[in-house]
């Protein structure tokens, strides 16, 4: 198989308060540059600034939701109708806009987001061809994983026969346990999609707690044989959009209980996340645990193996986010080194 660069853009979300001073972005299109205080915890060095230099695959300011899709994600998504896994990735701290990114606003068409328009670009092909499209909508919450489409057959709670991130030969790593729906058109995905969405609002309100404490993965999976390939050959792919939990670092004063227990899991399986990149763009360290948690274990595929990998790191443009910025550049300049090795998942009839 062929190895792949990640591909990693940064999006900065509109603001009235865009800080220019802060927050430079290059006319390469690649590279933003941050000036910073050197350490603000230090009054002796709080004039002098610091230039941190970020270059990524593209550094998306005021692009629409149709060009972000365009220029980011549809390259993944059709390789997906092609056999190749894929994985589409939002990073960043709450606010900074991965849900706008992933799922879109609801009070305009134009404003929907990636998920709606793989959906649509997936479920158009699927007439011309002989494909099948089925559905699965996991969160992770607290290392605990949840079917947010299983109300379908019961209610959205997490599957009584319990779930576990499962790995097989040929097949990679799936979710065994988890339901998946086929879909036949558009409407009836985005339906599925409007229903997992209600059930995480539903459920966050029933537990009392906040929807951006968690990770959702929708995934889309395709099955397709194709009428040049011999009967019994077939196709698989599984396409997994990604909305992980707000990157900001909660202090460990202040927050109690519930929240404390929250913020100790985000930021364990965040830190996870970065280390197991940290370990992938090391090329001198062959062995990377996934298992540590449900989040890296169920990416794993996409981080170091047969996937086309894409991650919108999400950030505001505001100086008050500036150290959040930072650590989120950071998390993405280290995704630009990790490859991984696509290729067609191609399958015979036993
Ligand atoms: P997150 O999921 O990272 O917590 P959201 O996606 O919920 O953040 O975004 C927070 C708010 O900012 C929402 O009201 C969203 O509509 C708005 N927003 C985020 N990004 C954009 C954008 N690129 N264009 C317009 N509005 C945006």
């Amino acid at each position: 198989a062929h190895s792949s660069k990640v591909g990693v853009f940064v999006r900065i979300r509109p603001t009235a308060n865009f800080s220019k001073d802060l927050i430079e972005c290059l006319p390469d299109g690649q590279t933003v540059n941050i000036h910073h205080k050197k350490d603000s915890r230090r009054p002796q060095d709080s004039r002098k600034s610091q230039l941190s230099s970020f270059r990524l695959e593209g550094v998306l300011q005021d692009v629409s939701q149709g060009e972000l899709y365009a220029r980011v994600c549809q390259r993944v998504v059709l390789g997906a109708l092609d056999g190749y896994n894929g994985t589409l990735m939002c990073f960043g701290q709450t606010g900074a806009g991965k849900t706008y990114t992933m799922t879109g606003s609801t009070e305009s068409y134009k404003q929907r987001g990636i998920i709606p328009r793989a959906l649509q670009e997936e479920v158009e092909n699927r007439t011309e061809h002989a494909f099948s499209v089925y559905l699965s909508y996991l969160e992770i919450y607290n290392e605990t994983l949840v079917d947010l489409l299983s109300s379908l057959q019961g209610s959205p709670h997490p599957s009584p026969r319990g779930m576990v991130v499962s790995e097989e030969p040929g097949r990679g790593v799936f979710i065994r346990g988890l339901s998946i729906h086929p879909v036949h058109s558009e409407e009836e995905a985005l339906n599925l999609l409007f229903e997992g969405e209600m059930n995480r609002i539903i459920e966050s309100h029933a537990l009392n707690r906040n929807s951006s404490r968690s990770h959702c993965i929708f995934t889309v999976h395709i099955e397709s044989r194709s009428r040049t390939l011999s009967d019994a050959k077939y196709i698989t792919s599984k396409l997994n959009l990604v909305d992980l939990a707000g990157s900001e670092r909660l202090g460990k004063t202040g927050s109690e209980g519930r929240m404390f227990k929250e913020a100790m899991y985000i930021n364990k399986s965040l830190s996870f996340l970065e280390q197991a990149i940290l370990a992938l763009a090391d090329r001198r360290r062959d062995h990377v645990t996934f298992r540590q948690t449900k989040l890296t274990h169920a990416l794993k595929d996409s981080l170091g193996g047969n996937c086309n990998t894409v991650l919108v790191a999400n950030i505001y443009g505001e100086a008050a986010q500036i150290e959040e910025t930072l650590s989120t550049l950071r998390f993405a300049s280290r995704m630009m080194c990790v490859r991984t090795s696509p290729a067609v998942n191609q399958h015979m009839d036993p």
